[in-house]
């Protein structure tokens, strides 16, 4: 199939990587000329604007940072939507609020083109491996049309419901991720203060109650877990900016839906506090910094 690939970042460049390989014809677009270079060199060609590059394709995919990135490369004169073929569909993996899906879904319904949400759980790991999840919202219909070319990129394709609904499980996702990692660093920091060695205590955590993803698989204090980023001085992995983001689009999703987040909320704080004092495009564990800072 002719899919067009748009947003190669940490995660959009090794799912682009994994579409080639699956057989795809592959054209590209990303405002980094260095991203770009990289997918063209195993195959792929690159177009000069959203417009061009999905002018002849029979699918596209966006992975980008934010509402606003998706926006302007929809939008305008060369603009997917103005690019595009009547009928193409239109996967959004970006992690996004399920509003903005909503709104662009609408968009693209006008001129005849299904717009899909489908977030992606895994990490660059997953991205890479091509294991990772997708939580996909849209119609049954539209879910089965999809679902083919996700399966190049991911283990795990999940329809959630109406489109913006998956969405709403990646949100609720990383809610979750935001606070466990918040609660071990916290909990890791106050055993090693009080003076337990920092693997016996994730042992313990790991074959007990307190056991988690963020416990056993990516616990925050350097050493635990040697291939975890907070034994890499937290490089790589997932930004404390993208998980401040994804808090935001929590809260503000809470707020619309007058729904209490406590918990979202002052973990939001804390990612906060960890960007500010200049750790935002370090890995997220590194919010436990802000405990080993207090702690000395
Ligand atoms: P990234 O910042 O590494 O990559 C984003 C890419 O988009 C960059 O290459 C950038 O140049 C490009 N871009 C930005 N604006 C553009 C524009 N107008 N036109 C073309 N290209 C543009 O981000 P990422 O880590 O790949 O994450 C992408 C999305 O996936 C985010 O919404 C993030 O929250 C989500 N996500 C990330 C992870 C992770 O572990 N990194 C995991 C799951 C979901």
């Amino acid at each position: 199939m002719r899919i067009a690939f748009i947003g190669l970042g940490n995660m959009g460049s090794p799912m682009a990587l994994n579409l080639l390989r699956a057989g795809h014809a592959l054209s590209v677009y990303d405002l980094n000329e260095h991203a770009v270079r990289l997918l063209v060199d195993a195959g792929a060609k690159s177009g000069a604007s959203p417009r061009a590059t999905v002018a002849d394709a029979e699918f596209v995919v966006t992975m980008l940072p934010a509402a606003a990135h998706v926006r302007g490369v929809l939008m305008g004169a060369d603009g997917v939507l103005a690019g595009i073929s009547k009928g193409v569909p239109i996967v959004d993996s970006s992690t996004i609020d399920p509003a903005s899906v909503r709104e662009f879904a609408v968009l693209a319904q006008k001129q005849g083109n299904l717009f899909v949400d489908a977030p992606v759980s895994g990490g660059t790991g997953g991205a890479a491996a091509g294991t990772l999840t997708f939580m996909v919202g849209g119609t049954g219909a539209a879910f089965e049309k999809v679902k083919p070319v996700l399966e190049a990129m991911g283990k795990n394709i999940v329809h959630c419901g109406d489109v913006g609904t998956g969405q709403v499980a990646k949100i609720c996702n990383n809610l979750v991720l935001g606070i466990t990692m918040a609660g071990v660093s916290e909990a890791m920091s106050l055993g090693v203060a009080l003076g337990i060695d920092p693997n016996t205590l994730a042992d313990i955590m790991n074959t007990s109650t307190g056991r988690c993803w963020s416990s056993e698989a990516y616990n925050p204090y350097p050493g635990v877990i040697p291939a975890a980023p907070s034994s890499k001085e937290y490089a790589g992995g997932f930004g404390t900016d993208l998980m401040l983001k994804d808090l935001g689009l929590a809260t503000d999703a809470a707020k619309h839906a007058k729904q209490s987040v406590f918990l979202g909320a002052l973990a939001q704080q804390l990612y906060q506090a960890t960007s500010a004092a200049g750790h935002g495009r370090l890995d997220f564990s590194a919010v436990i910094k802000l405990y080993r800072h207090v702690s000395g």
